[in-house]
């Protein structure tokens, strides 16, 4: 699943000028249009967003009015922390995501563009309001440990800094894996590598809490639900999901 990158990039002058919220009508509709399915494009707003500060305070007004935060195109992006070379309940959870209308970004999805590993995460971090964490057991370790991977360890380190992700992040564990002291407090939505979707509840619940659903895309796989056995027709299920109500989504447009 490769991040969508399409060619004929607008030049800089045009994104720096939707950095700075001077773009109208039919040339931001287009932009947007575009950022929409451009994750390399979002890179670089984000970019121009980090260099703003540095200019002057006529300008940083002018980008205040809608802070970058709030764009919408990035509203829908949420980062996948995960380690390991076993990638398939990370696909499922890619899969529930853009069944719900979000997009899941996933670092090793992305192009290297010359860049350090953790330069690639943290600006694949950089453009997704939301985050969802997979910890799961270090098998690589040379001796066997109730420890994640080290880089996960280290990826929620860091999207606890990042502002544009501030609390929304989801913690989930594989039930083998234990934290230091420091993580244990958080509440942790427990699951198996190999029946991921029967931890998609509490999941789901969690993302809507981070208000970033459609409600028309909650009542439409409410609606798909409660009308189909999914376990049968696409091997996973939702187990005492409700109706719209109890679900429950905010409209975010
Ligand atoms: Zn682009």
């Amino acid at each position: 699943m490769p991040l969508p990158i399409t060619s004929g990039h607008p030049e800089d002058d045009i994104v720096e000028q939707y950095a700075m919220n001077r773009l109208a009508a039919e040339n931001l509709a287009a932009f947007e249009e575009h950022l929409l399915v451009c994750h390399w494009c979002q890179i670089r707003v984000t970019e121009f967003d980090d260099f703003i500060p540095r200019l002057g305070a006529g300008v940083r007004s002018l980008q205040l009015n809608k802070p970058g935060l709030l764009r919408r195109p990035l509203m829908k992006n949420v980062f996948i922390s995960h380690g390991g070379p076993s990638i398939t309940h990370v696909r499922a959870v890619g899969d529930l995501l853009s069944a719900l209308g979000l997009t899941p970004v996933v670092s090793i999805d992305m192009p290297n563009l010359g860049l350090s590993l953790q330069d690639k995460v943290r600006k694949c971090m950089r453009i997704c309001r939301s985050a969802v964490v997979l910890a799961t057991p270090d098998e690589e370790a040379p001796a066997q440990t109730a420890r994640t991977r080290p880089n996960v360890e280290h990826e929620i380190g860091m999207l606890q800094t990042m502002p544009n992700i501030g609390n929304r992040i989801v913690y989930m564990k594989d039930r083998k894996v234990q934290f230091p002291s420091n993580y244990r407090e958080k509440a942790w939505i427990p699951f198996d590598r190999n029946l991921i979707s029967e931890s998609f509840v509490p999941l789901v619940k969690e993302l809507r809490s981070f208000r970033i659903l459609d409600a028309a895309v909650v009542g439409r796989m409410t609606a798909l639900l409660v009308k189909r056995d999914l376990r049968q027709e696409q091997g996973w299920t939702l187990p005492g999901l409700g109706d719209a109500d109890e679900l429950g989504s905010v409209d975010t447009k």
